[in-house]
């Protein structure tokens, strides 16, 4: 998809500020600094959407971004920054929470993991929590220019592994600097959208 529309509809910090529409919600999930930002901004060339993250793990917000007037994109706050008091991490899982559990505009959720990096724990935990209520995760390796090609394969299958993906689930690399990987996704995202 070639977008020349993408808008800023609502910064939610909670349940009740979701807005009501009937587009398709594509969901954006990822650790913090795992280019979420630069992934969304590429999707719907644009520069700055999608804010890349200048305090990582502060954005307790939920943002939403009317695509082409086609797809509602669901941008959710990054996990597994530091920092995070106890109190803003049961805030941040209330609010994904409260977002998953009943979304009936859920159509897809695209996982993000840096392609350099070992699956963690909390990739593993948020990769359950999103097939839990969702089956069939789009998982995009990030920053793929930052490998060799030739190092690509295994680092895909360590993915794989590590997050224990099943056949339900697609896999593949992206890079927001070479682009590469930005039409894949979008015909993942594009596919099946009338079932
Ligand atoms: P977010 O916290 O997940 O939204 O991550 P950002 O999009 O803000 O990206 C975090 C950092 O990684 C920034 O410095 C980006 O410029 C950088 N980055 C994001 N995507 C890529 C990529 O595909 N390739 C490279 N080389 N750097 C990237």
């Amino acid at each position: 998809m070639n977008v020349t529309k993408a808008e800023m509809i609502i910064t939610a910090g909670n349940k009740s500020q979701f807005p009501e529409h009937d587009l398709p919600e594509i969901v954006f999930a990822g650790k913090s600094n795992v280019g979420k930002s630069s992934l969304i901004n590429t999707l719907v060339n644009r520069k700055a959407l999608a804010r890349t993250s200048s305090q990582p793990g502060k954005t307790q917000t939920i943002n939403f971004y009317k695509v082409q007037d086609q797809f509602m994109f669901v941008d959710l706050p990054g996990y597994g920054y530091a920092k995070v008091s106890k109190t803003e991490r049961e805030k941040w899982g209330k609010l994904i929470d409260g977002y998953l559990q009943d979304r009936q505009e859920l159509q897809k959720v695209i996982l993000l993991i840096d392609i350099r990096h070992e699956v963690g724990a909390n990739d593993k935990m948020m990769y359950e929590w999103i097939s839990h209520y969702h089956k069939g995760v789009i998982v995009v390796a990030t920053k793929m220019d930052k490998i060799k090609r030739s190092q690509v394969q295994k680092h895909l299958s360590m993915i794989k592994k590590g997050l224990g993906l099943t056949q339900a689930d697609s896999l593949i690399g992206f890079s927001a600097e070479t682009k590469q990987g930005k039409e894949e996704l979008w015909e993942i995202i594009e596919k099946n959208q009338l079932e």
